[in-house]
């Protein structure tokens, strides 16, 4: 048996593993390169495999970094299913046409630059795939749910097990047969923070003869969710109560928003914030991610269901508004105190949430609320560094108003939580690889695992290619 890694090896996107046994081909994952233009040179990559001769892909979650090339699988000639689950289906049906929404509307402006540059278009962009390519993709995933073995070639079984990252993510068991042995290898795509609000905690897991472990925080440890709570209900406090201002909160379509509408739900009901305050879901991605979140809320933890239950007979709950229209987004603006308005991108670059900093970040009593990753060189990071004036729609903004970083709602396990899962494990992997980190991320918790575990672990690079035998791997 082969293994080969195309993605998430020493760097965090780009998930893509090939699983090789006489003459099966299967991959796990496809996900899309994310960051800048090295990462879109790699996505127009050909694979080095020929995608006709794929077998089936197993897909550990939604997330664009490990399905987002699925699209592009299928155009490039690739004909057999995807597995996963129940919720991951539903959540691709709107970030799949969504994704290839903003790489057709990418294409075309660059086109339009270009054309404009040179007077005429010689070389036309074209779009990593369509909308029209993204909704064929779609009919090849295979539902599949939690907890239940399912065969998806005669000589291997598959479990998908809940692994408490976004809804739908899992952990993959494979259980491969191969000249009369069966071998056992686990994938625990990316795994969540333990008690952490709507999720479970991630499925242990109690043996592998190969295992592949994400370490996107294999060298860092969360602020407590507990501090990281404080911290919000303060903030809004302050800002509602006191200031008589609006909060503005920038925040992923998919898994964020719906925490944060869960907690704040939550102080509603604990009497820590105002009854009925007012909450603006400001992102058409995001009002659609919550409706998959509600349709599959047998999936989330107990304490969510409990809260959902007691809104539906309760009427000290918030006031929650989605805007569908511009002109409802737009109409927004016009409120000056007592709203919290949550709206996308996360990382303030783009869409809604523009016109929302726009408008409040001149007021000092308003406050932004900062609580995802932010990269390098958006506008969500110069805010996060202490920025007096940004640049929004080429007018210069002045920043009064007050700026909360929240630490502690990551949807990626850190050091001890990876470590913990670990721990589960009866007898050790005969090989661990050490995926989806930075590369000192990676290798740093590659040592980590053999001094704390006694378990040796590989960090393979992109394109490595390992010879799985009898528990060993071998670099081809
Ligand atoms: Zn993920």
């Amino acid at each position: 048996m082969n293994l080969t890694f195309f993605g998430a090896a020493r760097e965090v996107t780009g998930s893509c593993y090939l699983v090789e046994s006489e003459g099966l081909r299967f991959l796990v994952d496809c996900g899309m390169f994310q960051g800048g233009k090295a990462a879109e040179i790699k996505n127009r990559h050909v694979p080095r495999f020929d995608p006709e001769t794929l077998d089936f892909v197993l897909l550990t979650h939604a997330h664009i970094d490990h399905s987002g090339l699925i699209p592009r699988l299928v155009n490039l000639g690739f004909r057999g299913r995807v597995y996963c689950t129940d919720a991951t289906v539903d959540l691709l049906k709107v970030m799949w046409p969504d994704s290839a929404f903003i790489l057709e509307k990418e294409a075309e402006w660059r086109n339009y630059a270009k054309h404009k540059r040179r007077g005429e278009l010689k070389t036309e962009t074209a779009p990593l795939y369509t909308v029209a390519q993204a909704q064929a993709a779609l009919k090849r995933l295979e539902r599949v749910a939690y907890d239940e073995a399912i065969q998806p070639h005669e000589r291997v079984r598959v479990c998908f097990r809940d692994a408490g990252h976004i809804l739908g993510a899992a952990i993959v068991e494979v259980w491969l047969q191969e000249a009369g042995q069966t071998r056992k290898l686990v994938f625990s795509g990316d795994l969540g923070m333990p008690s952490r609000p709507l999720m479970n905690d991630p499925t242990p897991i109690h043996e592998a003869d190969y295992l592949l472990v994400e370490a996107t925080y294999g060298n860092r440890l969360h602020k407590t969710l507990a501090a990281t709570i404080e911290e919000f209900v303060d903030a809004i406090n302050h800002t509602l109560v006191h200031k008589k201002g609006n909060v503005i909160i920038p925040s992923f379509a998919v898994g964020r928003t719906q925490e944060i509408i869960y907690l704040l739900t939550s102080f509603i009901r604990q009497g820590r914030i105002p009854p009925h305050t007012a909450i603006f879901v400001d992102s058409p991605m995001a009002e659609a991610a919550t409706e998959v979140t509600l349709k599959h809320m047998g999936e989330l933890d107990v304490d969510a269901r409990e809260l959902m239950a007691w809104t539906r007979h309760n009427d000290a709950g918030p006031y929650i508004r989605f805007t569908e229209s511009v002109e409802d987004s737009m109409a927004l603006n016009k409120i000056s105190q007592g709203a919290v308005i949550i709206s996308a991108s996360g990382m303030c670059d783009a869409g809604r949430i523009k016109h929302h900093l726009k408008f409040n970040l001149p007021r000092p009593e308003c406050s932004v609320i900062i609580s995802g990753f932010q990269a390098q060189g958006t506008l969500g990071r110069k805010l996060v560094d202490g920025a007096r004036t940004v640049k929004i729609f080429r007018e210069w903004v002045p920043v009064r108003a007050d700026l909360y970083t929240l630490g502690g709602l990551s949807a990626h396990a850190d050091r001890d939580a990876l470590l913990g899962w670990l721990g589960h494990f009866g007898r050790p992997p005969q090989t661990t690889f050490v995926v989806h980190g930075e590369e000192e991320t990676a290798i740093g918790f590659a040592e980590t695992i053999h001094k704390r575990l006694g378990w040796p672990a590989e960090v393979p690079v992109v394109g490595a290619s390992y010879e799985l035998k009898g528990g060993k791997a071998h670099l081809r």
